[in-house]
């Protein structure tokens, strides 16, 4: 995280938010709002065992932090870059599992399991901050809205799980078309909210593909957390 994103971090409980001039709030979902429960190392090694595999938390943990970042760098690669679909999300999340297992026989049956596991609402805990932040954007009356760049499995999630339910508008990266840092996901969301750029603020705990991306796209951004 650079300095200046960790001041920003630091105007979060310490000033009146959301900030004047912002007309639209527009939430990142995990890390910002809610988090895996139990953590993700935990729901892949439990789902490993139903199979018969036996790994160390830990171990799952480097191995899935590699696999995301591999992940991205696919994302980053792509012409163009950071273009997404329902299709192109099952083939990231069953490449991150088959990265963290090993190419073991069982990662298609494991990787069924996690995706189906990541899809309820049980698997999904509030974060108190996030939940005192969606509050005060509601009570101030702008407008509110979720932009993820977790795929469809979402919608049902945050139909049922506080604070996700209160909002209105929820966007996710496969319905969009576009992940995180894609320019053309700050113009969509835009397009459907029916506003410009210089009146959105962006929550979020991603310093890069949260707080910077939005910048670049001429909206405000705000981190939440230093992770
Ligand atoms: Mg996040």
């Amino acid at each position: 995280m650079t300095t200046a994103d960790t001041a920003l971090v630091e105007t979060w409980p310490g000033t009146v938010f959301p900030p004047a001039g912002v007309g639209v709030v527009v939430f990142d979902v995990v890390g910002t709002l809610v988090e895996p429960s139990p953590s993700v190392a935990v729901a892949y090694q439990q789902a490993a065992l139903r199979h018969g595999l036996t790994v160390d938390a830990a171990v799952i943990q480097e191995r899935f932090k590699a696999a995301w970042r591999r992940q991205e760098m696919v994302d980053a690669a792509a012409v163009p870059a950071f273009a997404t679909s329902r299709g192109r999300e099952a083939e990231r999340w069953h490449a991150i599992v088959d990265d963290v297992f090993g190419g073991e026989a069982v990662s298609g049956a494991i990787f069924a399991d996690l995706w189906e596991h990541f899809g309820r609402v049980e698997a999904w805990q509030p974060l108190v901050h996030g939940r005192a932040l969606v509050r005060q954007a509601i009570d101030a009356g702008v407008t509110v809205a979720l932009a993820s760049n977790f795929d469809e499995r979402l919608l049902a999630i945050a139909e049922r799980l506080e604070p996700l339910s209160w909002v209105p508008h929820v966007f996710a990266s496969s319905e969009i078309g576009w992940r995180k840092p894609a320019p053309e996901f700050f113009r969509w969301v835009e397009r459907r909210l029916g506003c410009g750029p210089d009146e959105v603020l962006l929550v979020g705990d991603d310093p890069e593909l949260d707080v910077a991306a939005a910048r670049r796209a001429g909206w405000r951004s705000l981190g939440v957390a230093d992770r």
